[in-house]
């Protein structure tokens, strides 16, 4: 079986082409800068050469065509035809409170699917354009809409509630959702799959630390907390976003600065973070390099860091009652023995311990803790598109097996 995995975003759209009987990636791809005339297409093939241009696309409809042309061309493709592709695989950002698995798209599910349009501003409303997109380009294809926020879905209403008045969340449900779901599910599922034991049994904490971060708490299976909230701006501090800080600070800014909730809203979202603290970049990369040099703020900016990602692990231990692995994923997750580093070290009163010789060892995938850590610990490279690509096969699958 043959899945494509389309990823729309705002001005964007990637895709990656699966052979789903090995899970290999025979083709990918991204248009960005849609709407513009200088639009950037890159399209990597397997055993092809590579293609990239800088042209006008108007539209995530041209941005889709022009990814089917490639996938088809003769130079640069790898199908004969688009009719090869069984299934697309569509990453929608929100499902909101609607979904909590991965969906058939139809008329209801797209209405759905634009109503969270307000959880996910910047991304489900090209999501919903990048699939009418493939349902005229790939008619006999099945469209499979997979959330970010399924694996979340089945926190309980006092993990998801806020204390604010409850009937805000009735009318305007006002709740915790998370993001990063497909993230954490695929890692949790592989570090079990190392563990060699169900997931069901397993007590998991999964560190998504890229620009945007999270930490879930996952129990029988199912996550039962994240720290990200309504939005993604709650819970660690991140690169460019403040996490969780007193609700009163930002009515304080605002009145205070004289700013619109817009402009306090960047200011949270986009100044904030390890770029606010530091004054010098929202990457990890700078921030250790600065470091180095003795930078006190960056140093400052680290620390907070390491804190906000220490004291949700030790609360989330709490929560699932015991720990038996934690796993480190996305860019600093998977790209920091520093960042690991400092974090282990203040977490040996839960019992982990971890190896810095292994900490440090080039593996992308490995087990960190040392024999006496009663946590397994893990850094495992975090592959999104793979699990939307899984789900979309199983899904369809399962769909066609009930048709016949
Ligand atoms: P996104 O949330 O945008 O998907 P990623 O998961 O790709 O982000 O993470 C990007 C971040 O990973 C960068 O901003 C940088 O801080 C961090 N990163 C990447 N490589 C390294 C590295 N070698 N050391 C430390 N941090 C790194």
């Amino acid at each position: 079986m043959k899945v494509l995995v389309l990823n729309c975003g705002s001005s964007s759209a990637k895709y990656k082409l699966y052979d789903m009987t090995d899970e290999t990636v025979l083709a990918e791809g991204r248009v960005e800068r849609i709407g513009l005339d200088d639009a950037l297409i890159t399209h990597d093939a397997r055993g092809k050469e590579r293609y990239h241009t800088t042209t006008p696309v108007r539209s995530h409809q041209v941005a889709i065509a022009r990814a089917m042309e490639l996938l088809t061309d003769s130079k640069y493709g790898v199908l004969k035809s688009v009719q090869e592709i069984d299934a697309v695989g569509h990453r929608i950002v929100s499902g909101g409170a609607y979904f909590t698995e991965p969906v058939l798209v139809d008329q209801r599910n797209k209405e759905l699917i634009a109503e969270c349009s307000e959880l996910a501003p910047l991304h489900n409303p090209g999501a919903v354009v990048g699939i009418e997109a493939a349902q005229e380009l790939l008619p006999d294809a099945s469209q499979v809409a997979v959330f970010d926020t399924a694996f979340l879905a089945t926190m309980e209403p006092h993990v998801y509630l806020y204390a604010l008045p409850y009937e805000l969340y009735e009318k305007y449900k006002i709740r915790r959702y998370g993001a990063h779901g497909t993230s954490h599910k695929y890692v949790a599922l592989r570090a079990a799959q190392l563990l060699n034991r169900p997931l069901e049994e397993l007590k998991v904490i999964t560190c998504h630390l890229g620009n945007g971060a999270s930490i879930t708490a996952i129990k029988d299976g199912r996550c039962v907390d994240t720290s990200m909230g309504m939005t993604p701006l709650e819970g660690l501090i991140m690169g460019t976003r403040c996490g969780s800080i007193d609700p009163s600070i930002p009515l304080y800014i605002m009145e205070r600065e004289g700013l619109t909730t817009q402009q306090c809203n960047d200011l949270m979202n986009k100044q904030s973070g390890l770029k606010g603290m530091s004054g010098v970049s929202h990457d990890m990369r700078d921030i250790e390099a600065a470091m180095e040099e003795g930078n006190e703020r960056a140093i400052q900016a680290f620390k907070a860091y390491v804190h906000s990602i220490v004291k949700h692990i030790g609360a989330y231990t709490a929560v699932l009652g015991g720990l038996d692995c934690l796993v480190f994923t996305a860019g600093v997750g998977e790209n920091s023995p520093l960042l690991r580093s400092h974090v282990c070290s203040q977490l040996a009163g839960l019992g982990i311990y971890i190896s810095e010789e292994r900490n440090h060892d080039k593996e992308k995938e490995k087990e960190i803790s040392t024999a006496e850590s009663s946590v397994s610990v893990w850094v495992i490279p975090t592959n999104e598109e793979l699990m939307i690509a899984r789900e979309t096969a199983e899904l369809s699958t399962r769909a066609i097996r009930q048709r016949n």
